[in-house]
């Protein structure tokens, strides 16, 4: 969605990540010997730009690219084609030292705190792993710097010792966002930080994200299903549907004119107390949609506008507001429609 990279753009502070036409392409196993192997377009051209200090959110349902968009993002996988910048560097295009050194600047939180902690580590080796990564500090700065960082997260010193399984889901989620900040990164991808969690320690690790975001000026980029978790802690959401951002835009914008019948159906998936829960659907209809090779909307056998023209020609990004983008013929019909009153 190129047209969206704009809403980024118009910005003061500088810019500190541009995607640009990012494709992930994923060749899937040949289900029969006489038939070219099934393949799936996870990134199909996403373009986005985020400013120093903001955070954006990055919605859809299971299956939408989410998480590949953030190992593209994270350089932990290349894609197809596109590119991704940080501060400038093409990040995929950096010698392999030069990556290592940059990955100071951005750290990734992953979903699942139980997972995601080696449990025969210690805190402390744990927490410093990415300066450890990265080449430098030793021994008692080291272990300083652990300190310092856990007691930002609301640990103790005496917490250092300890190993995961002494942690509730909760306090590991805070190890692993220790673990991101030790190096002073500038942005911090968090793919579903807290739906691994029980609700009640939700919104606890979502005001410890918003915390240090306004103490040390860091930027999120927040992968959710979840629209209630990304418009609490985001200045703008773009939705994915099928490897593509089809909106985009300020969560008000999003809530009260949601410019895109898909985002709509997001909503009304959304139960009325939080915590909000999109009903998950896989990949496989991802993959039998694309494998239509159908010139039109990819939503448009979900969608309740949907008419020949959206059929015979898929719909381009454009502004449909001031920092508004959508990627549907009929955005302004959709946007007359009455705000869904959802809780967040
Ligand atoms: P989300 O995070 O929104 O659930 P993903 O990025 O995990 O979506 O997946 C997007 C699509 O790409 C899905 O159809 C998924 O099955 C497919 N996919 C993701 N990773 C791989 C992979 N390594 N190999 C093959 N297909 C993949």
């Amino acid at each position: 969605m190129s047209t969206t990279a704009n809403a980024a753009a118009a910005g003061s502070e500088p810019l500190l990540l541009e995607v640009d036409d990012l494709v992930q392409r994923y060749t899937m196993p040949r289900e029969n010997l006489f038939r070219p192997a099934p393949q799936v377009l996870a990134l199909n051209g996403v373009s986005l730009r985020l400013r120093a200090g903001n955070s954006l959110g990055v919605v859809g349902e299971s299956g939408s690219g989410k998480s590949t968009l953030a190992r593209a993002v994270m350089a932990l996988e290349t894609p197809t084609s596109g590119s991704v910048k940080l501060l400038g560097r093409d990040l995929h295009r950096l010698p392999a030292e030069e990556l290592r050194r940059a990955r100071r600047d951005f750290q990734m939180v992953f979903q699942d705190p139980f997972g995601s902690l080696d449990p025969r580590q210690t805190v402390v080796r744990i927490v410093a792993e990415p300066l450890t990564a990265i080449g430098r500090v030793g021994g008692a700065e080291q272990r300083a710097r652990v300190a310092a960082v856990l007691k930002q997260v609301g640990l103790r010193d005496a917490d250092m010792d300890k190993y995961p399984h002494e942690f509730s889901g909760g306090q590991r989620q805070r190890i692993a966002i220790a673990r991101a900040l030790i190096t002073h990164p500038r942005l911090i991808v968090a793919d579903e930080p807290v739906s691994a969690l029980d609700v009640s320690v939700q919104a606890q690790v979502l005001n410890l994200l918003e915390d240090l975001q306004d103490e040390f000026g860091l930027s999120y980029v927040l992968i959710s299903h979840d629209l209630a978790v990304v418009e609490y802690l985001c200045d703008e959401i773009a939705v994915m549907y099928l490897g593509r951002i089809v909106e985009q835009g300020r969560p008000e914008d999003l809530l009260n004119r949601s410019a895109h019948p898909y985002t709509r159906a997001l909503l009304e998936a959304v139960p009325q107390a939080r915590p909000g829960r999109v009903r998950q659907r896989r990949g496989a209809q991802v993959i039998a949609s694309q494998a239509k090779g159908s010139t039109g909307c990819d939503y448009a056998g979900r969608c309740p506008f949907a008419d020949a023209g959206c059929r015979a020609v898929a719909p381009v990004a454009r502004r449909v507001g001031p920092e508004h983008y959508s990627a549907c013929h009929h955005a302004e019909t959709v946007m007359t429609l009455p705000p869904l009153t959802v809780e967040v």
